[in-house]
């Protein structure tokens, strides 16, 4: 299990990609994700994973092949000295190192951000109106406070900077041709996601999904777009770039045209537990291993017989579950981060 051996799964993917949550709290109550009046429990300070804990976890798998790093949440930037963090990581031999964010507290934490050696961020905008906005955050939010959030990680270097937009018919699929204008002019990759069926709580169902090719055939009739190629294999964004700028478009087709083929993420909830799928139950416990001070060679060991038993496709069999009536009960998308 030396550095540079590959780990595979039963379906022959590899693992590359880790998304790590640093917190399940979080500033907003998307209702696609985290809707509001629900009694959450979060878990308790002394649950949730140390910088130390989690930096020595990236460290010991990296040599399996994990290549790219996100941080993600809850709202990542909401978790004290974050910038902490990203040092720490930072110092590992990594491709990428990025983060995901709601973007309210980007404009005053950029600077640090991009000091601590964080590469990259992505901000998640469901909306250009402050009407639709705050009522799918469940906050009164102002657009123009996320687009500070954007400008100033734009001005600090934090790049590129990608827009995630979850769309969802009849709430902002009618926003998507206006914002495809709007972060061209912007230069600014946008990317929409089909709503997905994260979770137990946000009332998802089949007809409120608006899919990739409804979103591709309305923004054809506005703006030409030509395919890019992906630039690795696991790439879950479709990319397109205008055909006379550089900017690109990407969009996200989870349910309707799964890539769990590809799919070589890994991810780590906030309290120390490892998921092999987005649409996982419970996940598998590693902070007992790293709480007890275990060496690389376990966590390494640990990690590489749970990928080894991997087979989730979970969006694969989406459909053919619905169809039989089956429900199963998911870990909520803020405990994981997306
Ligand atoms: N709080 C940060 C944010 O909103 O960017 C990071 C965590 S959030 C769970 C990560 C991503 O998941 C966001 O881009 C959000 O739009 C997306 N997301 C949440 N619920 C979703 C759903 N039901 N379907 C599709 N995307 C979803
Ligand atoms: Fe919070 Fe992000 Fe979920 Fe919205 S999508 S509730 S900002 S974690
Ligand atoms: Fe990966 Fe699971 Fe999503 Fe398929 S459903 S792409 S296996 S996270």
């Amino acid at each position: 299990m030396g550095a540079g051996s590959m780990t595979r799964d039963k379906l022959g993917r590899e693992l590359r990609d880790l998304r790590v949550s640093i917190t399940d709290r979080c500033n907003l109550r998307c209702n696609f994700c985290m809707p509001d009046g629900e009694d959450y429990q979060f878990f308790r300070r002394d649950e949730i994973l140390r910088f130390e804990e989690i930096r020595d976890f990236v460290k010991a798998i990296i040599p399996l092949g994990v290549k790219k790093v996100r941080l993600t949440g809850g709202e990542p930037l909401i978790r004290r000295d974050v910038e902490k963090l990203i040092a720490m990581l930072s110092d590992l031999p990594l491709e990428d190192l990025s983060l995901t964010t709601n973007g309210l507290k980007l404009k005053e934490k950029a600077r640090a951000l991009k000091a601590s050696g964080l590469k990259r961020v992505t901000v998640s905008l469901p909306s250009l109106r402050d009407h639709t906005l705050s009522k799918l955050v469940g906050r009164e939010v102002k657009v123009s406070k996320i687009l500070e959030g954007i400008q100033e990680a734009l001005h600090v270097g934090l790049s590129p900077v990608k827009v995630n937009v979850c769309i969802i018919k009849g709430v902002n699929h009618e926003e998507i041709v206006d914002m495809v204008g709007f972060f061209r002019d912007m230069g600014v990759t946008v990317r929409f996601i089909e709503f997905m069926d994260v979770g137990n709580l946000n009332e998802w169902s089949m007809d409120r999904v608006f899919s990739v090719k409804e979103m591709r055939d309305v923004i054809s009739q506005h703006y030409d777009l030509e395919p890019v190629e992906r630039s690795y294999r696991g790439e879950v964004a479709q990319r397109y770039r205008h055909k006379d700028s550089h900017v690109e478009v990407g969009f996200v087709s989870s349910v309707t045209q799964p890539f769990c083929g590809d799919c070589n993420r890994l991810r780590l909830t906030a309290d120390g537990r490892l998921l092999t799928c987005l649409f996982a139950q419970e996940g598998h416990d590693i902070k007992g291993l790293l709480r007890a001070n275990a060496d690389e060679e376990t966590i390494r060991r640990f990690v590489c017989s749970l990928w080894a038993e991997r087979e989730d496709n979970y969006s694969e069999k989406r459909l053919e579950l619905i169809n039989r009536g089956i429900i199963p009960k998911k870990i909520e998308m803020f405990q994981i981060g997306g």
